[in-house]
């Protein structure tokens, strides 16, 4: 059997997450795990039965455990599925990043689709990036590698208007990544690296730096 090369990436909205996580994983020849789109995707379902949301967290629960989220692992081309329906490109329309944080912050949710991840894992032998906000401590605290990767504010917030095009404006996208991280933070902390977590501020480093560096962890 190969060898593990499970590495958990934890970080903020706009820390350059993705884009690193893809990078290393297509650089190492590994699967690759955005935990962020299961979370996009399940919001896509919660907000088909519920439009206007707040709905009872049991009811949302209920719903979800009912749901099919088919996952992609290919780095170059990541894909998400709910009940069979493509919504890789919805998952990305800002009505979703802007309902997210109230589907990630039941925490009955939040078990199964961490059992899910876990699951994938596994099929991957642990060949895999996994990205996320609770991956170094929660869902995978025994991976290969363990990084906190941060950005200063300003750039996240740029990083994220470049993402979205002209589609939102500067106050739309500063909710995005600022109110979401704030409400996100709530039911998991990605702010503070927890133990044996190497924190790596993508502030002024190229996405190739950061994978150097991720993969100098690796030995
Ligand atoms: O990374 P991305 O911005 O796509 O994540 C979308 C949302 O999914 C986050 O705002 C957060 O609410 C949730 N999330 C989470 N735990 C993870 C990954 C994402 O709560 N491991």
């Amino acid at each position: 059997m190969a060898e593990s090369i499970l590495v958990a990436i934890d970080g903020p909205s706009g820390s350059g997450k993705s884009t690193t996580s893809k990078l290393l994983a297509t650089r190492l020849e590994l699967g690759y795990l955005d935990t962020g789109s299961m979370y996009r995707a399940a919001t896509v379902r919660y907000r088909e039965a519920f439009p206007e949301g707040g709905a009872e967290p049991a009811a949302m629960t209920e719903l979800i455990a009912a749901t099919a989220i088919s996952v992609g692992t290919d780095p170059a081309s990541p894909s998400i599925a709910v009940d069979g329906r493509d919504v890789t490109a919805e998952i990305r329309e800002p009505s979703i990043a802007a309902a997210v944080s109230e589907v990630a912050t039941n925490t009955d949710v939040r078990a199964l689709l961490i059992a899910q991840m876990r699951r994938i894992i596994d099929e991957h032998h642990r060949r895999i990036v996994v990205e996320g906000r609770d991956i170094t401590t929660v869902v995978a605290p025994d991976a290969d590698a363990r990084v906190l990767l941060v950005a200063d504010p300003a750039a996240r917030v740029a990083r994220r208007a470049a993402e979205v095009g002209g589609k939102a404006d500067h106050a739309d996208v500063t909710d995005q990544v600022l109110r979401r991280d704030r409400d996100d933070s709530t039911v998991v902390n990605f702010t503070d690296a927890a133990e044996g977590v190497t924190v790596i501020d993508s502030t002024f480093l190229t996405p190739d730096e950061v994978v150097d560096r991720i993969v100098e962890l690796l030995g």
